[in-house]
């Protein structure tokens, strides 16, 4: 291999590539103990190109350097050295913070892969998503990866699983080896679909899947619960997560191992043989395969799929999804009794909006405590908080809200009274209503930014989890700009029906069921 590389390279240490000049360093260096060195990196690299490249093209990629081999230490570097010659490609992706830009390298060549193979960075992470794009991922990810006592082939029993759940969903999914202990399975995208969407349909997936087969997935960080079982991390789906490339190396074994596309023949046949070597491929293995078989990932990049607008629709069949309570709103159901109340059945609606503006609802609360519920439509439910003091107006304003269960779609526009003996008991308005859209953040990392447009409340809000203060404690925090106080003949008029709460209290008739339809 050695003499291969020499054949790009005229002068000992510098490598001429495509009208570039990459000075190499210590070429000669063992980074694998198994036997690999620099220039095999860089050689392997390079014959790889061809394949690699179209999956990295404007790709920002966080560097992941080990300049003393995989048994020594490692740094992560995302802002492009120094150091960096000027012919490579950066972009500047601004800061969660609001910090100065991160110029991160983007490998659109061969001068660049070569250059940073030579910077020892042996695995190449990119992100989800191409530039400028930086909100739309070109697929979703999941990462199969193996607790205590479970392997690669128990990810495979998952990877199949998940792979059935998407046919029935009418998406297309390919696999690959990690390279390190699991798989990664991709669902190309190829459309507008934003992170807010794509991390909320993961994490979904991943749930029902655990729900379906506890003993085999777990949809949860901690590693106790991940004992023999394989832990589906949805989380790389976050807008700030890097997942490591098709086709790039591995720095998990002292063999270099390659992150390789299997096919799902491939993943039955191992698993039928309980025979997860099949399942790890060295540099050599993998060219070769490639050379056969071309690259079975070719589709993740071109293929444009759309998600569905639920799970519970599509996957669980019509009957299933009338019938019976979709998970996430098992809570609601539990506590209440339909006989008595008059609050909407758990039913989760088949068809929904999807994406830009959405429902939301305030509706005033005069239960054992008057409190203020909120609540914003998010994957066929609403989202829900119970606001002591209600919603604040004035700038930085913070107020404690704190999550309670899921509820039906259907109570956007429930007003009435709940009976005194049943759970909420007591007058419920509709204090405010109208739609809201998420400018940063969402509700699963804990933080959103959301704009409201009401009948009362327009403007900036932004939701944190404060959970210093408790599992559920969350504070709603008054961005943007203040609003103007709200007059009290409009503190206590219903937005759907001008009434005040002793009319609701004294009608005694519940709204909904006639012009919730929507
Ligand atoms: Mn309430």
């Amino acid at each position: 291999m050695a003499r291969r590389l020499a054949s790009h390279a005229p002068a000992a240490k510098d490598l001429r590539l495509d009208g570039r000049v990459i000075t190499l360093s210590n070429p000669d260096k063992v980074l694998y103990p198994g036997g690999f060195t620099k220039a095999q990196v860089i050689d392997y690299y390079l014959r790889v190109a061809k394949f690699i490249l179209p999956h990295l093209k404007d790709r920002p990629v966080t560097l992941k350097r080990y300049p003393n081999g995989v048994t020594g230490e490692f740094f992560y570097e995302k802002r492009a050295p120094s150091f960096t010659p000027e012919w490579v490609k950066t972009f500047p992706v601004p800061r969660r913070d609001g910090g100065a830009p991160i110029s991160y390298i983007l490998i659109n060549d061969r001068p660049t892969l070569a250059w940073t193979a030579n910077l020892a960075n042996l695995e190449i992470h990119p992100f989800l998503h191409r530039v400028p794009k930086i909100h739309a991922p070109t697929a979703i990810v999941f990462d199969l990866d193996p607790g205590v006592g479970a392997d690669v082939l128990r990810c495979a029993e998952v990877a199949l699983l998940l792979k059935d759940l998407f046919a029935r969903l009418d998406l297309q999914s390919f696999v690959k080896v990690s390279g390190s202990k699991g798989l990664q399975l991709y669902v190309p995208l190829n459309s507008s679909a934003t992170y807010e969407v794509t991390e909320a349909f993961a994490h979904t997936v991943a749930q029902f899947l655990e729900e379906e087969h506890p003993k085999l997935a777990v949809s949860e960080m901690a590693k106790q619960k991940r004992a023999s079982r394989v832990f589906i991390d949805w989380s790389q789906n976050s807008e700030h997560k890097t997942t490591v490339s098709v086709y790039s190396l591995r720095a998990k074994h002292e063999r270099p191992y390659v992150s390789m596309p299997v096919t799902w023949d491939e993943l039955t046949a191992a698993l039928a043989k309980k025979d997860p070597q099949r399942l790890f491929f060295e540099p050599e293995a993998a060219l070769k395969r490639l050379m056969k078989k071309g690259d079975l990932f070719a589709p993740v990049l071109t293929l444009k799929q759309q998600l569905p607008s639920s799970l519970g629709g599509s996957n669980r069949g019509t009957s299933r999804a009338t019938t019976q309570t979709a998970p996430a709103l098992q809570e609601y159901r539990n506590k209440r009794d339909f006989l008595k109340t008059p609050e909407p059945q758990p039913i989760v609606p088949k068809e929904r909006a999807e994406g830009g503006r959405r429902p939301f609802v305030v509706q005033k609360h005069a239960a054992s405590r008057l409190h203020y519920d909120f609540r914003l439509e998010m994957q066929g439910v609403l989202k829900s908080w119970a606001v002591p003091k209600g919603i604040p107006l004035d700038l930085s304003e913070k107020r404690l809200a704190v999550a309670t269960e899921d509820h039906p779609v259907d109570y956007l526009k429930f007003e009435g009274t709940i009976p005194k003996d049943q759970y909420g008991g007591g007058t419920v308005m509709v204090w405010d209503i109208g739609t809201y859209q998420v400018l940063d953040g969402n509700y699963y990392k804990g933080k959103l930014t959301i704009s409201l447009e009401g009948k009362k409340l327009k403007g900036e809000w932004t939701l944190v989890k404060a959970p210093s203060q408790g599992e559920k404690n969350w504070l709603i925090i008054k961005t943007g700009a203040a609003m103007p106080p709200a007059r009290k003949s409009q503190d206590d008029s219903s937005a759907l029906t001008n009434r005040s709460m002793e009319q609701i209290a004294k009608e005694n008739k519940a709204t909904w069921q006639s012009i919730a339809r929507r």
